[in-house]
């Protein structure tokens, strides 16, 4: 196996990111940790004027019953009580690294090694934290594509990182989806037909598990060829998996991407970004992006220019949390929050299978919190219909060409399925049955 080396990633850079230089501060950091070093470097508060002196909360005990992650609320008998430990929440008061606090970087990077077969240095990759996902895919986005760059996307994609590629004016390339996940023939043909002369694409963009919008999750094979296509020309993939963690379909997991190119020839063509939004708390603000050092120096040093860090103060409270569960508790807790979206998914499809029948098509999605469905309505446009008439009949959907990386027509819907209870899915289906039964004019 052959680790792609730093120097490999500066034809990936943006001309941004080649000028930006390491904040003179930050870099000089840990040097504040050599044994007799005596500090006047950073304009940090001193701690001790801060009123916070300890930190306790209570969690849920983790659990694989889906129903007690149910919206009863409240205090449990089996909830744990969790206090920081006072160590801890020094440095979670106090600015910290920019890739994030080493603490918690160490125990996401051993959850990496469970989950994805890598421990963080042993073959030239490593973590950062950002607030979200999104924060780091921004940064990514920003860290390696220039103005006008061609891009490949998948399509339908993610609306909240669809501005992100065409505020740079990027060419969006649509590479197709279907109940397989990404499609390597489209991708193939993308790319096999590329004009010569024309700089090829350096990333592509996916969501592989439960796909934002489409539900679907990336078959093996697809993951494969997508990778061989991407040693074949050169391009880094995105991979946006905040649905990992919400796999709920019978059949044996498939691996991430970054788990699958240790299989190839050589590694580092992956940068794979986390959440903890969908399984932990959303306003915590945490995800981490794994993938190539020289990449996420890149990240950490647009970090470096903007928010300068993560809040230290979540990250200390998700080390809380993580630290009490464990490894274990934490994928205990994730099999439970997976179940709870698999019944979720099984009540809206039993009132799909009764309200709309005939009216619309969809595949059953296996992960995530989303039905994207087609309306079998006259013009394939889904659009007038859920912005104007779905609205008149008291349901709100969101009309499938807000994840067009281009815009156009199309007749898919995306419901999310994720909060409603069970009386409300009847009830949303009903409306949705009407809207679509009024646009056939029945
Ligand atoms: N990627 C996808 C595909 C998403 O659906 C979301 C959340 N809607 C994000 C990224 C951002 O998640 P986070 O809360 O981690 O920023």
């Amino acid at each position: 196996m052959n680790v792609l080396p730093a120097s490999f990633y500066d034809q990936f850079l943006s001309e941004q990111a080649l000028k930006r230089k390491p904040s003179p501060i930050r870099s000089l950091y840990p040097l504040e940790k050599t044994p007799d070093m005596i500090s006047l470097l950073a304009g940090k508060p001193n701690a001790s004027t801060f009123p916070f002196t300890s930190f306790s909360f209570t969690a849920r005990a983790p659990t694989e019953d889906p129903s007690l992650l149910g919206p009863e609320g409240g205090s449990r008998d089996t909830d744990v009580q969790v206090t920081v430990d006072p160590e801890d929440l020094a440095t979670g008061l106090q600015y910290t690294d920019t890739a994030g606090i080493p603490s918690l970087l160490n125990w996401l990077g051993g959850l990496q090694e469970k989950m994805h077969g890598r421990k963080p240095s042993g073959e030239g990759w490593r973590l950062s934290v950002g607030a979200g996902s999104q924060d780091l895919i921004f940064k990514a986005i920003n860290a390696m594509v220039n103005p006008g760059d061609s891009v490949l996307l998948e399509s339908p994609m993610y609306a909240g990182v669809i501005p992100m590629f065409t505020n740079l004016g990027c060419e969006a390339h649509e590479v197709e989806t279907d109940a397989k996940g990404i499609s390597a023939t489209s991708l193939r043909q993308i790319l096999e037909s590329w004009p010569e002369g024309k700089p090829k694409p350096k990333v592509l963009y996916t969501v592989p598990y439960g796909c934002n919008p489409t539900g679907m999750t990336a078959a093996l094979a697809r993951r494969k060829e997508v990778l061989k296509l991407a040693r074949e020309h050169n391009f880094i993939i995105l991979e946006d998996d905040p649905y990992y963690y919400l796999y709920y379909g019978t059949a044996e997991r498939v691996p991430s991407y970054f788990s699958l190119e240790l299989d190839e020839p050589e590694v580092g063509r992956v940068l794979r970004f986390d959440s903890l939004s969908k399984i932990l708390s959303a306003g915590l603000r945490i995800g981490f992006a794994s993938g190539p050092e020289r990449l996420l120096g890149a990240i950490d040093a647009y970090t470096g220019i903007s928010n300068l860090q993560t809040s230290s103060l979540t990250q200390m409270l998700t080390l809380g949390l993580l630290k009490k569960w464990g490894y274990d508790g934490f994928l205990t807790h994730t099999r439970g929050v997976s179940a709870f979206y698999g019944q979720k998914r099984d009540v809206f499809e039993q009132a799909m299978n009764k309200h709309l029948k005939g009216l619309c098509e969809w595949v059953r999605p296996e992960a995530g919190m989303f039905f994207w469905f087609k309306l079998n309505v006259p013009g394939e446009d889904s659009d007038a219909m859920i912005r104007t008439k779905a609205l008149e009949n008291g349901v709100l959907a969101l009309p499938g060409t807000v994840f067009l990386p281009k815009g156009g027509k199309t007749a898919y819907v995306r419901a999310a399925f994720s909060l409603l209870a069970p009386a409300d899915v009847e009830e949303a289906v009903k409306r949705l049955a009407k809207t679509v039964k009024g646009a056939k004019g029945e």
